[in-house]
């Protein structure tokens, strides 16, 4: 049967004083029940777009969408404002990085969790502080019948950002899209968070697509990987897959960025040189052939001209995918380096 998500050639297309910004260009994923998707790509590769877009939560009156987008086989890009509303914080939820702005600082916590709770199943305000402190213990917050009454300024960032998960899971969504819900933090109340997410999922069967910049984030959380460029899929996979055998010189470049996945930091951290494309005047063909250290490999100016399709390569699972020119044989030979350093 269809997946839980699907997602179909999506296209988000913004109008501005300077033309149309094509955010996100033709993305297809799938996501099941229970499992987490990492979407990696850099600042304005349309990660967070694509997920504002399937919330419904991009800005109307200047965004063109196309494609389909079916969450439990109902159709979400013509829904509704109304049905939206009522599917937000339902059926879908979502978290942010900053915990501040999603929290009102004139109110409580609770009864910040509790309104949500509220608006969506009609529960009488008794129940919903109950609950608001039933979720306020399942995330992790000591002593919850006493903090519940506590403004978010008095909690700490670590605190504010469970809360806001208590906040985004009050109505037991199916789906949550939690957008770099943990950059702002140190790296000890990351883990915490990434494995509370995990136990929440592993509770609810939530189906999560994670959002982030930080392969190593991927590697602690996602069970499969989809990266974007330029408003596009680069390479997807399952998370071993894609992060020890990738595909796509774009998710090598990132995973050269950053440290060895199990081990001491062996790898020398080298950023991508150049900077992410234009989406008002993409480049033709590969979008990343500008930055690409192996387009004159693949010769005959194929990668600035033709853009490559999304396929599996011969040696990788049929669901590992990649849009690049390069023949298997290549990307042996160049990604070896690569694959002995790790
Ligand atoms: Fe590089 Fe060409 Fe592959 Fe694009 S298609 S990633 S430019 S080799
Ligand atoms: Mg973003």
């Amino acid at each position: 049967g269809a997946a839980f998500l699907s997602v179909r050639d999506l296209k988000v297309h913004f109008s501005t004083e300077d033309g149309v910004v094509r955010a996100v260009d033709g993305l297809s994923f799938e996501l099941e029940r229970g499992r987490t998707l990492g979407i990696v790509g850099e600042s304005g590769s349309g990660k967070s777009v694509t997920n504002l877009a399937i919330l419904g939560l991009h800005d109307r009156g200047r965004t063109a969408l196309d494609g389909e987008v079916l969450l439990d086989g109902k159709e979400l890009l013509t829904a509704t404002e109304r049905e939206l509303e009522r599917l937000r914080g339902n059926k879908m939820s979502m978290i942010f990085q900053d915990a501040l702005a999603s929290l009102s600082p004139y109110h409580t916590v609770g009864a910040q969790i509790g309104e949500t709770y509220r608006k969506h199943t009609g529960a009488s305000r008794r129940e919903a502080r109950a609950r608001a402190v039933e979720m306020l213990r399942r995330v992790g917050i000591p002593q919850p019948d006493v903090r519940v009454d506590d403004y978010p300024h008095q909690f700490s960032g670590g605190m504010r950002q469970r809360a806001m998960i208590a906040m985004a899971l009050v109505c037991d969504p199916e789906l949550l899209i939690a957008d770099e819900p943990t950059t702002a933090l140190d790296v000890t109340v990351q883990a915490q968070i990434m494995d509370l997410l995990r136990d929440l999922q592993q509770e609810f069967g939530t189906a999560i697509i994670f959002i982030t910049h930080d392969l190593g984030v991927i590697s602690r959380i996602a069970d499969d990987v989809l990266v974007m460029y330029g408003g596009r899929c680069v390479e997807k996979g399952g998370r071993a897959e894609v992060l020890r055998a990738p595909l796509h010189p774009y998710t090598l470049g990132l995973l050269g960025s950053m440290p060895s996945l199990d081990g001491p930091v062996d790898v020398p951290l080298s950023p991508i040189p150049g900077t992410p494309p234009s989406l008002l005047t993409p480049p033709q063909g590969c979008r990343f052939h500008p930055r690409c250290a192996f387009a004159e490999k693949v010769g005959g100016g194929l990668c600035g001209s033709n853009r490559p399709l999304l396929e599996p390569s011969e040696g990788h699972s049929e669901r590992h995918a990649a849009a690049c020119h390069l023949t298997p044989e290549q990307r042996r030979e160049y990604f070896a380096d690569y694959a002995a350093a790790r």
